[in-house]
C-alpha cells in the first residue's frame, strides 16, 4: 500500500499533507466490517448460547407440567400413563423416572443398580426437601460434558405417592453451541480478511477516478490542453469530468484567442506603423517642400492612423464584450432616433467622398436592448456597407415594423459585389477577412462582424445576411418591438 500522505507538489501550488481518499475510505469500510463481525460474535456468544439452553429448559418444564397433570389424573389407567411417558421419552429426548416414596422405581419397568437409584433419590431429596402435592424442584446435576437438567414433581402413580423425575442432558446443546461459536470465530476471521481485501479494492475503485481527475487538472494547469477527463460509472465524477472538459475547452478557446489576438494585433499593427514611418520619412527627406506630394503623403499617414485607431478600438471592444457580456444593460429606447444619431456620424462621407445614404425609417420605433452595444452593431454594419458598396457609393438603410413577428427589422444594403455562400459561413468568425479584401482600401480588422454576432447572440436577437453576387448584400437585425417607454424607463428588464 502506498504512503498515506499525498505527494509534495511544486510549481507554486500548495503542498498538502493529507490522508488519501482511498485510505480513508478503506479505513471506514474496514472499521465497518470489524464492527459487524464483533456484533455477530457478541450475539453468538451471549444471546444465542443462553437462549438455546433457556428454550430447551422451558420445553422440559412444559413437559413436566403436562406429565404431572396427566399422571395425577385418577381417571387414566397406569398403562395409558406409561404409554404417554414412553412417548415423551421417545420423542422429546428426555429420561423419565417415577420413583415411589420408599425408593422403588415404578416407571420405567427396568432394573436400576441400587447405588445409582440411591444417588438419584438422594439428589431429589436434597433439592426438594418438602414432599407435598404441589412441590416442584428444578436443578442441574453434573458439570461440563455431563451436565443434566432435572425437573421433579410429586405425583400419584400405581395408587401410591411418588416423584416424577424428568432428566434432560444439557451438555450436547452446550457442546453444539461451543462448536458453533468456534465456527463463527473462524468464519469471522475469513470474512474479516475478505472484507479488508474487498474494501481496499472498492476504496481504490472509488478514489482512482478522483486521482485521475486531479492528475489531469494538474496537467491542464501546466498548459496541456490535450488532457481528456474521462467519464466513469459514478454520476458525480461523470458530471465533474464533463464540466472539466467544458472548462478545458473554454480555457483553450480563451488561450487560442489570446494567441491569435497577439499574432493578429502584431501583424495588423506592424503594417500601418511601417507605412506611417515610411511616409513620415518621405516627408522629412523628399516631399517636405513640395506641398502637393507632402499632402498626399500626409493623407496616407492619416489614413493609416485611422486604421490603427479602428483596430485598437475593435480589440478593446472585443475584449470588453468577452469579459462583461453577462451584464447586458437593457433598457427601452427609441430605436428610430438612435439610428438617426448613428447615421449622422457617416455624414462626412456624404459631404467629402460622395457617398449616398438612402434612409427609409418608420418613426418612433421602440425596442428593449443594451443601447450602447446595439449602437456598436448598427455602426459596424453601416461601416461594412460603406466599405464594401459598389461604384455608385450608395447604401440603403431601413427600419421597418414587421407585424408577423412583432419586430422592428433594421437592414442595411449595399450595391457591392456580394458575398458568396461559402464565404457567408465564415464572415461572423473572429478575424475573418475575405481573401481579396486587401485589394481595396478598406479599414477593416476582421473583428467587426464577430462583435456584431457576440452582441446579438447575447441579446438572443434574430439576425443574418442575404446576398446576391454582383448585386450587393443586405444585413439585417430583428429588434423586439416595444410600444412605449414604461414608467420606470424600462431599465434592466
Ligand atoms: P472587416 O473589418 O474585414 O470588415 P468584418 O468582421 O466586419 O471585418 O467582416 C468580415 C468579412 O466579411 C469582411 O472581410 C468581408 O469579407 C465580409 N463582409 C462584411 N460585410 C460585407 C459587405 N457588406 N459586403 C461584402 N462583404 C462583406
Amino acid at each position: 500500500m502506498k504512503s498515506d500522505n499525498s505527494s509534495v507538489r511544486t510549481k507554486g501550488r500548495k503542498k498538502f499533507r493529507c490522508i488519501r481518499t482511498n485510505v480513508i475510505l478503506w479505513r471506514y469500510f474496514a472499521l465497518f466490517a470489524v464492527g459487524i463481525i464483533l456484533l455477530v460474535a457478541v450475539v453468538c456468544y451471549t444471546v444465542l448460547g443462553n437462549s438455546l439452553i433457556a428454550q430447551q429448559i422451558k420445553r422440559v418444564e412444559e413437559i413436566g407440567v403436562e406429565l404431572t397433570d396427566f399422571v395425577n389424573d385418577p381417571r387414566i389407567s397406569d398403562e395409558i400413563k406409561e404409554a404417554r411417558l414412553n412417548e415423551y421419552a421417545l420423542y422429546d429426548n428426555v429420561t423419565v423416572f417415577v420413583i415411589s416414596e420408599d425408593g422403588i422405581i415404578l416407571y420405567p419397568q427396568m432394573f436400576v443398580a441400587p447405588d445409582r437409584l440411591g444417588d438419584i433419590t438422594e439428589e431429589v431429596n436434597e433439592n426438594m426437601p418438602e414432599w407435598n402435592e404441589d412441590a416442584v424442584a428444578e436443578y442441574n446435576t453434573g458439570d461440563g460434558d455431563s451436565m443434566t437438567y432435572n425437573y421433579v414433581s410429586c405425583v400419584r402413580f400405581g395408587g401410591t405417592r411418588a416423584m416424577l423425575l424428568i432428566r434432560y442432558p444439557i451438555s450436547p446443546i452446550a457442546y453444539s453451541i461451543k462448536q458453533t461459536q468456534l465456527y463463527v470465530i473462524l468464519i469471522s476471521l475469513c470474512v474479516l480478511v475478505v472484507a479488508f481485501v474487498i474494501s481496499y479494492s472498492l476504496a481504490e475503485r472509488i478514489s482512482r477516478p478522483i486521482r485521475d481527475l486531479s492528475d489531469n487538472v494538474s496537467k491542464l494547469a501546466d498548459g496541456d490542453f490535450s488532457v481528456q477527463f474521462t467519464s466513469t460509472d459514478y454520476a458525480e465524477v461523470a458530471t465533474l469530468s464533463d464540466n472539466l472538459n467544458y472548462m478545458r475547452d473554454e480555457i483553450k478557446k480563451s488561450d487560442d484567442f489570446q494567441k491569435e489576438l497577439l499574432a493578429n494585433v502584431t501583424h495588423d499593427l506592424k503594417t500601418p506603423l511601417t507605412m506611417i514611418k515610411a511616409y513620415a520619412s518621405m516627408i522629412q527627406e523628399i516631399s517636405g517642400d513640395n506641398p502637393e506630394k507632402r499632402n498626399k503623403h500626409l493623407s496616407v499617414i492619416i489614413e493609416e492612423s485611422d486604421r490603427l485607431t479602428g483596430l485598437v478600438n475593435d480589440i478593446l471592444i472585443t475584449s470588453k464584450i468577452r469579459s462583461g457580456l453577462g451584464q447586458l444593460n437593457k433598457k427601452v429606447f427609441n430605436l428610430t432616433e438612435f439610428l438617426y444619431g448613428i447615421i449622422a456620424k457617416f455624414g462626412y462621407l456624404q459631404e467629402t467622398q460622395g457617398y449616398k445614404i438612402m434612409v427609409d425609417v418608420d418613426p418612433n420605433m421602440y425596442t428593449l436592448a443594451d443601447d450602447e452595444k446595439v449602437g456598436q452593431v448598427i455602426y459596424n454594419l453601416i461601416s461594412n456597407a460603406v466599405n464594401y458598396t459598389g461604384e455608385d457609393k450608395t447604401i440603403y438603410i431601413s427600419l421597418k415594423y414587421v407585424a408577423e413577428t412583432n419586430c422592428t427589422r433594421f437592414s442595411v444594403r449595399d450595391t457591392g459585389k456580394g458575398i458568396d455562400e461559402e464565404e457567408r459561413q465564415h464572415i461572423w468568425e473572429r478575424y475573418y477577412r475575405s481573401k481579396d479584401s486587401h485589394t481595396r482600401p478598406v479599414k477593416g480588422t476582421g473583428l467587426g462582424l464577430n462583435i456584431v454576432k457576440i452582441i446579438l447572440d447575447a441579446h438572443a436577437f434574430n439576425f443574418g445576411v442575404s446576398s446576391e453576387e454582383g448585386k450587393g448584400s443586405t444585413f439585417f437585425v430583428d429588434f423586439p418591438s416595444v410600444s412605449s417607454i414604461p414608467e420606470d424607463g424600462g431599465k434592466d428588464q
